[in-house]
């Protein structure tokens, strides 16, 4: 068996980060954590480093790193604890890590991603909202650092399985291969009419049929956000056009996406619906291990269903192919509008069926350009956050 593999896992409070350390715990004799950050949930992240001892701990602000030194140190003398920007960077490139669990939520996750890139990193992807912010400079600097992508996202990961052996940089879809299937289970309100849409509470919107996951994904899910970024995410990931990216609604989440054949042959990969299958997968890839995840029983499940996705009742997947054609910084419009609406909807100050309106609204208002450098994409980024809290506030408040 190989060397102990060294591990930075960045958002190693979230969901994605505590379905990783499960992984991590069943294997000592494979990985070790090097690093690890959170944003908050500072209890938490005293009892990681107690159990995993890594060398840096990161946390939100200057007061948290104070107010958790002495914590921390008690629990592991060797573990280093700063915060900030830097310090974000400094875990995802640390020197011991070989692999880079990328888990932060959001547009805020694309720094330290990028740094455990330009470190030439294995980093496992599962901050879809990197690619959708800054896809082409993303994929670009993979192929720069010669960095190893692996994607985490279950659909992506799903289609990982069922391509040809890739080199993890967006080599383009290969001759023979037709069309991806992305699946996607319909989210909470697959049946529910766009009019009854408006009540919808946030607790209703992250209490998601199958899948246990963190709140803005949840919300992102129930609008079928989730599948529109994973749209562009698979577009960038995989070199694939818009058009040969399609989307399949499978409510009981078994098939977690499929590749389809010039010769008809379609490849699905199924599993249990829970992340530990992608995240042992990516981690221990290309071998596998043992994830700790039930076996799934066919014959319990009985029947698989599917259906065409309904573009009307779902608006974020037109969106998505639309961002595609127009590209450039589109994505980070799309992007960031969508985390302002969802922060907005959480926080009560926005209506659920308002979310889609927002995010078309900071399409139509800001013109796209092409991104010519990260600077390009930051700039569009905070300038949808404006817009779409200017429109949330002036035309939309709940
Ligand atoms: P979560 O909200 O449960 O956890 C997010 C993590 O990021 C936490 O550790 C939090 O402390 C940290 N974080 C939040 N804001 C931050 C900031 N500004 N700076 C630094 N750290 C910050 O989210 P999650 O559900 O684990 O999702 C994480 C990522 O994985 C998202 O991009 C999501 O789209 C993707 N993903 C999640 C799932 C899932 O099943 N949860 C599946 C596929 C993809
Ligand atoms: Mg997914």
């Amino acid at each position: 068996m190989s060397a102990v593999r060294g591990v930075a896992l960045l958002g190693a409070t979230g969901s994605i980060g505590r379905s990783t350390l499960s992984v991590l715990r069943q294997h000592p004799d494979r990985f070790c954590l090097v690093s690890a950050t959170a944003h908050g949930r500072s209890a938490e992240l005293v009892d990681i480093c107690a159990e995993f001892k890594p060398e840096l701990a990161v946390c939100r602000s200057a007061d948290e790193a104070a107010a958790l030194c002495g914590p921390i140190r008690a629990v592991s003398p060797g573990t280093q604890v700063d915060h900030g920007a830097a310090a974000l960077a400094a875990a995802a490139s640390h020197p011991a890590a070989e692999s880079v669990m990328a888990a932060i939520v959001g547009g805020a996750g694309l720094a330290p991603t990028l740094a455990a890139v330009r470190a030439g990193k294995r980093v496992l992807l599962a901050n879809k909202e990197s690619l959708v912010l800054a896809g082409g400079l993303f994929i670009e600097a993979v192929r720069a650092h010669g960095a190893v992508l692996l994607p985490i996202d279950s659909e992506h990961n799903a289609i990982f399985q069922c391509l040809p052996a890739m080199d993890g940089g967006g080599r383009g879809l290969v001759g023979g291969v037709r069309s991806i299937l992305l699946t996607g289970s319909g989210g909470p309100f697959r049946t529910r009419a766009r009019a009854d849409l408006a009540a919808v509470t946030p607790d209703e919107a992250c209490a998601h049929p199958i899948w246990s996951m963190g709140r803005k994904i949840s919300v992102d899910s129930a609008t079928m956000m989730n599948k529109a970024l994973e749209i562009i995410e698979a577009h960038w990931l995989f070199a694939a056009p818009a058009e040969r990216i399609r989307v399949v609604i499978h409510p009981q989440s078994v098939i977690h996406s499929m590749v389809e054949y010039d010769d008809g042959s379609v490849i699905a990969q199924l599993g249990q619906p829970d992340m530990r299958t992608p995240i042992a997968h990516a981690l221990a890839h290309p071998d596998r291990i043992d994830a700790g995840v039930k076996r799934l029983d066919l014959a319990a499940i009985g029947t698989l269903g599917f259906a065409e996705p309904d573009f009307e009742r779902f608006p974020a997947l037109r969106l998505a192919y639309e961002v595609l054609a127009t590209g450039g910084t589109a994505g980070a419009l799309f992007n960031a509008a969508n985390e302002v609406a969802v922060e907005g909807f959480l926080a009560g100050r926005l209506r659920f069926d308002a979310i889609e309106p927002v995010i078309e609204s900071v399409l139509q208002a800001i013109p796209a350009e092409p991104v010519t450098t990260l600077e390009v994409a930051l700039e569009a980024d905070r300038r949808a956050r404006v817009e779409a809290a200017r429109l949330m506030a002036e035309h939309f408040a709940s």
